[in-house]
Protein backbone atom coordinates (compact mmCIF):
# COMPACT_ATOMS: atom_id res chain seq x y z
CA UNK A 1 0.00 0.00 0.00
CA UNK A 2 0.58 3.49 -0.84
CA UNK A 3 0.55 6.33 1.60
CA UNK A 4 -2.81 8.48 0.63
CA UNK A 5 -1.34 11.98 -0.94
CA UNK A 6 -3.75 14.76 -2.32
CA UNK A 7 -1.11 17.28 -2.30
CA UNK A 8 2.08 17.03 -4.78
CA UNK A 9 4.66 19.85 -5.55
CA UNK A 10 6.42 21.17 -8.71
CA UNK A 11 8.47 18.64 -10.34
CA UNK A 12 6.93 15.09 -8.36
CA UNK A 13 6.12 12.32 -10.78
CA UNK A 14 2.38 12.92 -11.27
CA UNK A 15 0.82 9.34 -9.42
CA UNK A 16 -2.24 8.90 -11.98
CA UNK A 17 -3.53 10.57 -15.40
CA UNK A 18 -6.35 12.69 -14.48
CA UNK A 19 -7.15 16.36 -12.88
CA UNK A 20 -5.32 18.65 -10.95
CA UNK A 21 -6.55 21.47 -9.19
CA UNK A 22 -4.00 24.05 -8.38
CA UNK A 23 -4.98 25.20 -4.77
CA UNK A 24 -3.77 28.60 -4.05
CA UNK A 25 -5.57 29.98 -7.67
CA UNK A 26 -8.42 27.44 -8.40
CA UNK A 27 -7.03 26.90 -12.11
CA UNK A 28 -7.64 23.05 -13.20
CA UNK A 29 -5.64 21.04 -15.97
CA UNK A 30 -4.93 17.33 -17.17
CA UNK A 31 -1.54 15.77 -16.17
CA UNK A 32 -0.78 12.23 -17.53
CA UNK A 33 0.61 9.25 -14.97
CA UNK A 34 4.75 9.46 -15.18
CA UNK A 35 4.86 13.28 -16.39
CA UNK A 36 6.66 16.07 -13.58
CA UNK A 37 4.08 18.42 -12.32
CA UNK A 38 4.29 21.88 -13.76
CA UNK A 39 4.38 25.20 -12.61
CA UNK A 40 0.81 26.27 -12.38
CA UNK A 41 0.92 29.06 -15.89
CA UNK A 42 -2.44 30.72 -14.32
CA UNK A 43 -0.33 32.09 -11.28
CA UNK A 44 3.22 30.82 -11.04
CA UNK A 45 2.60 29.05 -7.43
CA UNK A 46 6.30 27.27 -6.75
CA UNK A 47 8.19 30.38 -8.46
CA UNK A 48 9.01 33.61 -6.83
CA UNK A 49 6.38 35.54 -8.60
CA UNK A 50 3.43 32.86 -7.44
CA UNK A 51 1.02 33.78 -4.41
CA UNK A 52 1.81 34.55 -0.85
CA UNK A 53 2.36 31.30 0.54
CA UNK A 54 3.47 29.96 -2.73
CA UNK A 55 6.73 31.37 -3.87
CA UNK A 56 9.00 28.32 -2.83
CA UNK A 57 10.35 25.87 -5.55
CA UNK A 58 8.76 22.85 -3.11
CA UNK A 59 5.56 24.19 -1.92
CA UNK A 60 3.10 21.53 -2.66
CA UNK A 61 0.04 22.54 -4.17
CA UNK A 62 -1.26 20.69 -6.64
CA UNK A 63 -4.70 18.70 -5.95
CA UNK A 64 -6.06 15.44 -6.82
CA UNK A 65 -9.36 16.06 -8.67
CA UNK A 66 -11.97 13.00 -8.28
ZN1 LIG B 1 -2.29 28.41 -9.95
Amino acid sequence: MTLTRTLFAVGEVVPESGWYLCVPCGFADEFMAGDAFPVCKACLAGTSDGPDGYTEPHVEYWERLT
